[in-house]
């Protein structure tokens, strides 16, 4: 994410990192630099040529050039004011209503549709919704399906009335609908355009006024850059919208309409879309952006996926297991599994503090554990619940039924072995004798 915008900041800020003292004249060149870099990532350059004003007010104001670590404060500084170009604090969903309304805008292709499906499987985690999905795209009928597709995906209902060509009598029938069968939240995915025009923005505008929304959403392809930004205008212009969703922030996006789009708008971005599965969303924070854009990772975000994905009952059975020496090739399965539903490989590296710069040339297949999933595949159920029956035979076997080696197979037996040895010692409280072996 934002790789590029992230090495040139870097490069930028590094010429006054590590120094003791700096002069006013490498100051005015880093921030040069800075604004090189912004206007690279294709940020408007209004908003560009702001940002190194207010920097440079606040690095003189907080007497840059006379603190111990100058490279560090204006780390600071930058940080900050990117954070409140983004929007400061993060901001939530209005779902006050009964039940609460969600209208979905934006041009085609933007990712609508697959949003809509995301937000509705992230509401329906929460326990306490029961969303319901509403197909409004009357011209094309392949939209309709999609919706469906994802609907049945994530286990959530869609309204949809394939002959009906009157989006606003959808909606409201939908609306009925949901009232009756105790759905608390509706989203409704409407048409769009593959460019703004004036029957679409009449089209979403009088479903907007005959249903009054709580939340009425932008979204919006971030990897159009500058478009996104002139997109996102006029659709406010007509909807005054509350919030944007940025999609396709896992591609080689810039950041400038992540970094411009608050400004020129004056709404909050709300989500991100970071992938094509159901899974790929997060709540947008300005100050956790910030920290990734300026390549200092976001460990929040990454150990919130992981809770997402945890399971408190499936954690104690796993704990058993692994007391009782039952810990398996199946077992080992599902972890993967768990993981690979946190998100995409170079995505999640991303969010580790410095790993992102370390990785960003090596490319990291999302199907990093291909291999190993086909290894566990080949084997007998006997085999995945008992590894130690896998004798040669049986490994060359497993090895031409996956397509791989008998070294490949014999390595990931390798590491299961010290996998459920540390596990093991973990479990028993044996920190200290981790500690021992890993010494060893
Ligand atoms: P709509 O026309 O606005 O409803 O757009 P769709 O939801 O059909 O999305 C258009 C394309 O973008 C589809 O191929 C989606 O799989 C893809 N897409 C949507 N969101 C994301 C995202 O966050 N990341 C990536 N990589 N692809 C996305």
């Amino acid at each position: 994410m934002f790789n590029n915008l992230s090495d040139k900041l870097d490069k930028a800020l590094h010429v006054l990192k590590g120094h003791g003292s700096i002069t006013e004249v490498n100051v005015a060149e880093t921030l040069k630099e800075v604004r090189r870099a912004l206007l690279d990532a294709d940020v408007n350059f209004k908003i560009a040529k702001q940002f190194t004003k207010t920097v440079k007010e606040k690095a003189l104001g907080q007497d840059v050039l006379t603190t111990l670590q100058p490279g560090q404060l204006m780390v600071k500084i930058v940080k900050d004011e990117l954070t409140q170009l983004m929007g400061g604090d993060a901001e939530g969903l209005n779902l006050s209503g009964t039940p609460s309304i969600i209208l979905m805008s934006g041009l085609q292709g933007s990712g609508k549709t697959t949003f809509s499906g995301k937000l509705a499987n992230y509401l329906k985690n929460k326990k306490t919704k029961k969303p319901l999905l509403v197909a409004c795209d009357v011209y094309r009928p392949a939209a309709i399906d999609q919706l469906h597709v994802v609907g049945e995906q994530i286990g959530v209902e869609v309204f949809s009335d394939k002959g009906n060509n009157d989006p606003v009598a959808i909606s409201q029938a939908a609306i009925a609908h949901a009232k009756a069968n105790g759905h608390n939240v509706v989203i409704i995915d409407t048409a769009g355009r593959l460019a703004v025009d004036a029957a679409m923005m009449t089209e979403i505008s009088n479903i907007h006024k005959a249903i009054q929304p709580q939340e009425t959403l932008f979204v919006v392809d971030s990897m159009t850059g500058q478009d996104a930004v002139n997109t996102a205008k006029a659709f406010n212009d007509v909807l005054n919208f509350d919030g944007v969703i940025l999609t396709k922030l896992d591609g080689d996006t810039r950041g400038g309409a992540a970094i411009s789009i608050k400004s020129v708008v004056d709404k909050p971005i709300k989500f991100i879309g970071t992938g094509e599965k159901m899974e790929a969303i997060d709540v947008f924070y300005p100050s956790r952006m910030a920290d990734r854009i300026l390549g200092m990772g976001d460990v929040v975000s990454l150990v919130e996926r992981a809770q997402e994905q945890f399971d408190e009952v499936e954690a104690r059975k796993l704990q058993k297991k692994i007391a009782k020496n039952q810990f398996g090739f199946d077992d080992f399965l599902s972890q993967i599994q768990q993981i690979k539903k946190m998100g995409n490989m170079k995505d999640l590296m991303g969010m580790i503090p410095g790993a992102g710069k370390m990785m960003k040339d090596i490319d990291i297949d999302d199907d990093a554990f291909k291999g190993i999933e086909a290894i566990i595949h080949s084997m007998t159920p006997k085999e995945r619940a008992n590894p130690s029956i896998i004798n040669a035979s049986r490994k060359k076997r497993i090895g031409s039924g996956s397509g791989t080696s008998v070294q490949e197979v014999n390595q990931l037996l390798k590491q299961f072995n010290q996998m459920s040895k540390m596990m093991k010692m973990m479990q028993g409280g044996g920190g200290k004798k981790m500690m021992q072996m890993m010494k060893n």
